[in-house]
């Protein structure tokens, strides 16, 4: 079954076609076909497109809106240009499968998409103002150029964090709140540390029952989840994906009362407020310099940038006394994962991190450790370290493509 997945920003579409069944999921041989990326659609637009084992195809045009740039996939797709075995007519598509941002309480699993889907996912867009309508923006393209004969399915970046207890998902402000508006944790990138829950049990042969562990989804954006027996009881982002850990522009937890003294202060408005926390805080607001960890790392290493080191230092401290919280919250955890640009390929942040917490009986592997990038799956901790390290590169694309087979030949989601 080839499957496309989509996630749509809303001014991009990222891609990929992934080959997969049921069979291929139980033995792990669904295989990813093609990806690509579309950039500022709307106006002259930057596409990549990616072949397995071809150099990729770097081009622009001027696509209008979402359905054109999918138009302008599928005529690669299928003008002979791509020569994907297997690929060679828009039938050659199965499914799609959509990366929805915020199910609300209603999207507890993947559900195929149909028009009560849709009404309810418009109901969330107050939710989710920034993500939904763009993720909606490409199931009405998809529904126009597929016609409605493809089955379209949407996994919902909330849903793994359902599971959560009203002990952690509630606020603690009046009641009336949550069930007037809803006003509760949600918890983002649930598609992720779902996924490395999943690579876990792989790696260690553990039941869902058995895996107790906390997963770090450090990116750009960053979060983390304590995952017991297999489900997440808390997880760092709430309502949006403001709080929790410090990220790449995003402040993670600060004190509420910040927002309206430094609305005074600046005669500024709540919108650049928020605009200043989501884009201009994190790693870039301490530093001064840029979001990015690798530059940060160079300006230490070149330039010994007092505010640079201080942003990582930060950026770490955060990070550990979440997993210091998580490992109280869940009675102790056997592993610990990182995932995502930082925890995948950034050796000394996670040294730094697993040393604060050498007192839980943590011991790195330092030469394990340092290996340990670029794709690169595995144990980072030593032989006799009380709790278990591992990075695990994140494929959230696979856990999509999966979810809408299983969806679409009606079997029950795992
Ligand atoms: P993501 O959002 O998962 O794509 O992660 C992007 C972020 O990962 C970048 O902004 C960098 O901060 C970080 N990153 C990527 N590669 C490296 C690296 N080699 N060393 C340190 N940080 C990295």
């Amino acid at each position: 079954m080839n499957i496309l997945v989509l996630n749509c920003g809303s001014s991009s579409l990222k891609f990929q076609i992934i080959d997969t069944d049921l069979e291929k999921i139980e033995k792990g041989t669904d295989r990813e076909l093609a990806k690509g990326l579309i950039e500022r659609i709307g106006s002259e637009a930057l596409i990549t497109y990616k072949v397995e084992g071809k150099p990729p195809l770097k081009l622009t045009s001027p696509l209008r809106d979402h359905k054109a740039a999918l138009n302008h996939i599928i005529k690669w797709l299928t003008s002979g240009e791509a020569q994907i075995p297997g690929i060679e007519t828009l039938e050659d598509i199965h499914a799609i499968g959509h990366r929805t941002v915020h199910g609300g309480e209603e999207f507890k699993r993947s559900v195929r998409i149909d028009n009560e889907v849709i009404a309810k996912m418009e109901d969330n867009i107050e939710l989710a103002p920034l993500h939904n309508p763009a993720n909606l923006k490409g199931i009405y393209a998809a529904r126009e150029v597929f016609g409605p004969s493809v089955p379209q399915v949407g996994v919902f970046d909330t849903a793994f964090h359902s599971t959560m207890p009203e002990t952690a998902y509630l606020y603690p402000i009046p009641y009336q709140y949550y069930r007037r508006y809803k006003i509760r944790k949600y918890g983002f990138h649930g598609t992720s540390h779902r996924y490395i829950g999943y690579r876990y049990r792989m790696l260690t042969g553990k039941s869902r029952e058995e895996t107790n562990i906390i997963t770090l989804h450090l990116g750009n954006g960053a979060s983390a989840c304590a995952i017991k027996n297999g489900k997440s009881i808390d997880t760092s982002m709430g309502f949006t994906p403001l709080e929790g850990l410090m990220m790449g522009t995003r402040c993670g937890d600060i004190d509420a009362t910040i927002i309206d003294f430094l609305a005074h202060k600046e005669g500024a408005s709540l919108d650049e407020i928020f605009n200043m926390l989501n884009k201009r805080s994190g790693l870039l607001g301490i530093s001064g310099l840029t979001n990015d960890m690798r530059d940060l790392e160079v300006e230490i290493d070149e330039h010994k940038d007092r505010r640079a080191q201080l942003a990582i230092d930060m950026f770490c401290g955060k990070i550990t006394k979440y997993i210091g919280a998580y490992m109280a919250a869940m009675n102790g955890a056997d592993a610990i994962c990182f995932s995502a640009g930082i925890g995948e390929n950034a050796p000394e942040i996670r040294a730094k991190v697993c040393e604060t917490l050498g007192f839980l009986g943590i011991q790195i592997d330092k030469k394990a450790n340092n290996k340990m990038i670029r794709g690169k799956e595995g144990l980072i901790s030593t032989p006799d370290s009380k709790i278990q390290v591992f990075v695990i590169p994140t494929n959230e694309e696979l856990v999509l493509a999966r979810d809408t087979c299983r969806v679409v030949q009606n079997v029950p989601m795992p």
